[in-house]
């Protein structure tokens, strides 16, 4: 049987309660497995981000349960700012390792190596407020391909990205994917983004549709 990474069942979140309160999601299922190439697409404000942070075990559902039966680490890319202010870019994306135990020498040597794949190796130094917020999204990717995810959630991760960049960014996904044996999973609305990848889940007011193969 194919190992799951995650899963949501009967899945529904409600922002707030009484008359202003916002269901977010309605009874969503789905599931990720290692091979699973999956582009989450929506207009705003159709839930995209709230399924990713319930799938990451950021937010917990409303009604239904999210499993995480693969226990592996799960590596973000947020949709919006992240990285930490008074750390610099190279300190900022051996921080997870280095909270997860890992050897001071070990984690900045392979931060120098994510950021030289995510191409920027030259803002090793730089202070996130002296990022554009493209090379703060780049920055982010890097974080997550320093440290070995089974799934990897990324959200929106080409929004502030011109086109040689956007693609740089999904062939670095997709390979980190592959090499890790990671399940990978991008929201976005851009359709030159999903159309690198295989499946596509299309949220719809806080429905999921799965339209499978693009
Ligand atoms: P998307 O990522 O597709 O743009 P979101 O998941 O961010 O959509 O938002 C889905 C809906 O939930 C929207 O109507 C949004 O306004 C609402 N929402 C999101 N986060 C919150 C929150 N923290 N509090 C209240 N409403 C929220
Ligand atoms: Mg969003």
């Amino acid at each position: 049987m194919t190992e799951e990474l995650a899963r949501c069942v009967g899945v529904s979140r409600t922002y707030g309660s009484g008359p202003t309160a916002v269901v977010a999601l309605h009874t969503v299922d789905c599931v990720l497995h290692p091979a699973s190439r999956v582009a989450l697409m929506g207009r705003s404000g159709s839930g995209k981000s709230t399924l990713l942070h319930l799938l990451a075990g950021l937010d917990e559902p409303t009604t239904g349960v999210v499993r995480r039966p693969g226990r592996g680490e799960i590596g973000v890319v947020f949709q919006g700012p992240s990285l930490l202010a008074p750390l610099d870019v190279a300190e900022n994306v051996a921080l997870p390792l280095l909270l997860a135990g890992g050897r001071p020498a070990d984690a900045a040597e392979r931060a120098a190596g994510a950021l030289s794949r995510a191409g920027v190796a030259d803002l090793a130094g730089k202070l996130p407020e002296e990022l554009s917020g493209g090379q703060a999204q780049r920055v982010a990717v890097a974080r997550v391909l320093a440290g070995t995810p089974r799934l990897i959630l990324a959200d929106e991760p080409t929004g502030q990205l011109d086109a040689e960049h956007r693609d740089a960014v999904v062939t670095l996904l997709l390979e980190a994917a592959a090499e890790l044996r990671a399940g990978l999973l991008i929201a976005t609305h851009d359709a030159r983004v999903a159309d690198r990848l295989p499946q596509r889940w299309v949220m719809d007011d806080g429905r999921l549709r799965e339209v499978g193969q693009a």
